[in-house]
């Protein structure tokens, strides 16, 4: 008797199903694009909790007949690929045949549907893959699909699902890719008894894209164009001064077909190199299109990753295509806003008018030369790390190496002395590279990285003030829109904002309105500072806890603080020097990169082996 038997259907579908539909988004996706593919005009959404309960799509599409429906369900039926040859110029979402009976096998299945010249339609009800029942229905044209309890019969798999916002958030996520994808039908979405998103059909990628990103930030992004012999590229991308905390805008299409894929990103982000810091993303939403031939969708099974035959002429095309757009003058050239911080810190300027405090960053140098011409909106030191979370290694001060750096002399005594330090007292010598501050103490040199210890100042204002006290009812309250995924995560944090002052509420939909603020943040645009600390947050509450604290200073500082490469006015120095005096005896030093460093007399010395 032989070891190997042949695995029966239901564990063969069960086992696909691992791969097609790991949770509730999947599946709605996979169901989403059936509907694409059956050119329905409409397609709606409903979900009750986050498609852990029910996901239910309704579509006006072509329908099947009733032996087509039964066929459908089986493994490998599709009606999208024939031939070998087909596979190679798919143009349909689906074509593997996978996607219905794989979400079957694992949840209570009903398939109602109707082709719009049968007189009936025919209902189909499934169980964890085992055939409940088929009979003649009544019901209108196209196909409406119920996934209940997702995984009831694959327990550990439920396991991981993730709480309703969360797993809401993901079905959010792939239905609006889907919607930018196709403008020409309308697509609505439906929590419980909420309405999440209706959008009618539009006639341009323009208007789809108002529809989901929202007017305000769509008036914002330029237009992308693109015609090569090979490949088409068109969009909607943001002018460099317009960023992000992380990629969750970047949206792109590789012939129809939502992808998120390394390589392309990596395109996609190139265009903008030297033009937006490291570790920002702008917001881009890119259609590709090229011959069927040239792209291969069959390497992942929820189709998400591509191969291109020619990845880098891709590439290159799309980061010439928005590189064009972006350099394309949209308003008259001049001083963009973060050229100009309006909302300076109030512990920088004493609340007097501040703008004149701030030298003209200093451009020069690192701007590659080609693209001299184009306005440069963001300080060229882009590299500049911010986070304080890791741990310093430049304060270590005990690792002798074999060749001895400044930083290997450093000892306990010269970091110490902290209590008898006051930095406005230090007389300055000046800045070095426009990025750290140079002192000279009684008894040696001191160095201070100006952007991490503006950084430090906004984290203990935050941290030290604010738990304390009540956080600043803003004069103006100020709503404003998140994604869907966004929405979600802020919901999660909201009770910990709170606690922090800030007085945020739900304003229908992804809407928030925000009333009040910390007071170490009254200065700052309260909307742009929680766009980007949400944008930093786990996506749910069983990720590592994290100090929501450190965050919020990372996204105020992002916004706020004094930049590597920025000139610094005299005045301006005197008041960092003294926030920091300040901020150094209020509190403990949060753990992270210094701050500063202190060379002594004695050390710079032996560096010279004087002694
Ligand atoms: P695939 O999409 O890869 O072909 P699926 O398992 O997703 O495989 O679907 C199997 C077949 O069922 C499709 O090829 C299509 O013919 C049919 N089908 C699925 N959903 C719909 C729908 N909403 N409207 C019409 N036909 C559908
Ligand atoms: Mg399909």
């Amino acid at each position: 008797m032989g070891k190997i038997t042949i695995l029966p259907d239901t564990l063969c579908n069960q086992i696909a199903a691992g791969e097609v539909v790991e949770r509730p988004a999947a599946a709605a996706k996979e169901l989403m694009e059936n509907s694409v593919d059956a050119g329905s005009r409409k397609i709606s959404l409903s979900l009750i909790q986050g498609g852990r309960k029910e996901i239910r799509i309704i579509d006006n599409g072509c329908g099947m007949s009733g032996e087509d429906a039964l066929l459908a369900i089986e493994r490998h039926a599709t009606s999208k690929v024939r031939t070998v040859e087909d596979l190679g110029r798919v143009r349909t979402l689906g074509f593997r045949g996978e996607a219905l009976p794989s979400i079957a096998a694992v949840s209570r299945f009903e398939l109602v549907t109707r082709e719009s010249d049968a007189i009936s339609g025919t209902r189909i009800h499934i169980e964890g893959g085992i055939m409940r029942g088929v009979r003649e229905t009544g019901c209108p044209p196209g196909t409406l699909i119920t996934v209940r309890d997702l995984f009831f019969n694959v327990p550990a798999r439920r396991k991981f699902l993730r709480t309703v916002d969360t797993e809401l958030s993901y079905i959010s996520d792939q239905f609006l890719r889907l919607a930018l994808a196709h403008p020409a039908i309308h697509f609505q979405m439906m929590h419980g008894e909420r309405t999440l998103n209706d959008w009618p059909q539009v006639k341009s990628l323009e208007a789809r894209v108002g529809q989901v990103l929202g007017m305000e930030l769509t008036s914002k992004l330029r237009p992308v164009f693109s015609e090569v012999p090979s490949i088409s590229i068109r969009g909607l991308v943001s002018p460099p001064e317009h960023q992000r905390a992380g990629s969750q805008m970047i949206f792109a299409f590789v012939n129809g077909r939502p992808v998120r894929d390394r390589i392309l990103n990596h395109g996609i982000l190139t265009a903008y190199d030297s033009l937006i810091p490291k570790g920002r993303f702008p917001v881009v939403v890119l259609f590709i299109d090229m011959a069927p031939e040239l792209v291969d969708v069959n390497v992942h099974p929820t189709k998400r990753e591509v191969r291109f035959r020619q990845p880098g002429e891709v590439i290159e095309t799309v980061r010439r295509a928005i590189r064009e757009a972006i350099q394309r003058p949209a308003a008259p050239p001049g001083i963009s806003p973060r050229t100009t911080p309006s909302a300076l810190p109030r512990v920088l300027t004493n609340a007097r008018p501040s703008a004149h405090l701030w030298g003209r960053e200093d451009q020069s140098g690192l701007q590659p030369a080609s693209e001299a011409t184009i306005p440069q909106p963001v300080p060229p030191t882009t590299a500049l790390p911010i986070q304080m979370s890791t741990t310093s290694t430049a304060a270590a001060p005990s690792s002798h190496k074999s060749s001895l750096t400044p930083f290997d002399l450093l000892d306990q005594e010269s970091l110490s002395g902290v209590d008898e330090l006051r930095f406005s007292r230090c007389r300055p010598i000046g800045q070095f590279m426009n990025t750290y501050i140079i002192l000279e103490d009684r008894d040696g040199l001191i160095l201070i990285d100006q952007h991490a210890a503006h950084e430090r100042i906004l984290f203990n204002e935050i941290s030290a003030r604010t738990r304390r006290e009540a956080g600043q009812r803003l004069m103006q309250s100020v709503v404003f829109e998140l994604m869907p995924r966004e929405a979600a995560v802020l919901r999660q944090w909201l009770p910990q904002l709170g606690e922090m002052g800030f007085e945020i509420e739900s304003f229908g939909g992804d809407s928030f309105v925000v009333q009040a603020v910390p007071v170490a943040l009254s200065r700052m645009a309260p909307d742009l500072i929680l766009r980007d600390l949400v944008e930093k947050l786990p996506e749910d509450e069983t990720s590592p806890r994290i100090d929501l604290c450190t965050r919020l200073a990372q996204s105020a500082a992002c916004h706020d603080a004094i930049r590597a490469g920025q000139k610094l006015h005299p005045e301006a120095l005197r008041h960092l020097l003294e926030a920091l005096d300040a901020a150094c005896t209020a509190s403990t030093c949060p753990h992270g990169r210094p701050v500063w460093i202190k060379l002594t007399g004695r050390e710079i010395a032996r560096l010279f082996q004087r002694t």
